[in-house]
């Protein structure tokens, strides 16, 4: 497809359901206000019953967004265009208006890319172990797809999920717990253990001794994950990494430029810290 810069959005939004509390409104109107740019971005908090004619209206607005929970996947189906991105990780994270075309992006896969190579320092590992089955587990496989030679085992809950994800992306293959951690070089929680309380989706001794750990999963003070992995002398990193890099991308597709991450990271200095 033409992944062409699109038409400048007149509005922008988060669409989700239920909200609650969302970073995304602070990193856009940090990026925004630091480079110039003077246009609305607000959470609407939409109802999967009301999707449809949500979209209807910012098609007709020529408005751009964001999606989160749960709406990623009816999205992408929603779209008339996708990224090549976006149709490999069947999941849409931004979108815009090209005329009465509704085009829809995955900056989440970008973002992941962006953040596990500053971690890995651009050194990429070919054994991968991948966490969770949802539609964050989505966006990391179909960036992994595009590391040479990786090689990505997939672990989740429902064994079946992992199985019918892994089967979409040809270097990725489900297994057992402990199997595909066996002799992983990096580590990959895409489920959302520790969103909510201190579990841990592995414990120490379950990681390979030299395996980098990424966890999708953010909150004040890093995760317990990540911290005691670091204190074990694992490398690692929490997910705010990937949420900047995706915001920055997202606002890079709708105006061009160099999104300011700066602004982006003090402003989250401020309300995370
Ligand atoms: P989904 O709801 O699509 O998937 C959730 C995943 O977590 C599933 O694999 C689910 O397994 C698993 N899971 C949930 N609870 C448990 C549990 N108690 N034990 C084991 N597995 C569990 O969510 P997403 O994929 O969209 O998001 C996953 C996480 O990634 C979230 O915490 C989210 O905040 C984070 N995320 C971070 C981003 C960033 O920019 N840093 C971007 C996107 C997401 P099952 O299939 O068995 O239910």
């Amino acid at each position: 497809m033409n992944d062409s810069p699109p038409p400048r959005p007149r509005r922008l939004v988060l669409l989700g359901h239920p909200l609650g509390h969302t970073l995304s409104p602070i990193l856009h109107g940090a990026a925004m206000r630091a480079s110039g740019i003077d246009v609305a971005y607000r959470a609407l908090d939409v109802p999967q019953q009301d999707l449809d004619a949500t979209l209807d209206a910012l098609v007709r607005d020529g408005a751009g967004g964001n999606v989160t929970i749960p709406h990623k996947v009816a999205v992408a189906r929603r779209c008339t265009r996708l990224t090549h991105v976006a149709e490999r990780a069947g999941a849409v994270n931004t979108f815009w208006c090209d005329g009465e075309t509704l085009v829809g992006d995955n900056t989440d896969v970008g973002g992941f890319d962006r953040a596990a190579r500053a971690l890995l320092r651009d050194e990429l590992p070919t054994r991968i172990a991948v966490l969770g089955a949802g539609g964050a587990a989505a966006g990391v496989l179909a960036a992994l797809e595009a590391w040479p030679n990786a090689r990505v085992r997939v672990w989740n809950r429902s064994a079946e999920r992992a199985a019918s994800l892994a089967a979409r992306f040809t270097n990725a293959f489900p297994g057992g717990f402990d199997d595909v951690l066996s002799d992983a070089e990096l580590v990959v929680n895409a489920t959302s253990i520790g969103l909510r309380d201190d579990a841990m989706p592995t414990e120490m001794r379950a990681l390979p001794r030299r395996a980098a750990v990424i966890d999708l999963v953010y909150r004040r003070g890093e995760t317990p994950w990540v911290r005691t992995a670091r204190l074990h002398g694992h490398r690692a990193m929490d997910g705010l990494a990937m949420l900047v890099e995706q915001a920055a991308l997202a606002q890079e597709r709708w105006f061009g430029g160099v999104a300011d991450r700066a602004a982006m990271w003090a402003a989250l200095d401020a309300h995370v810290g």
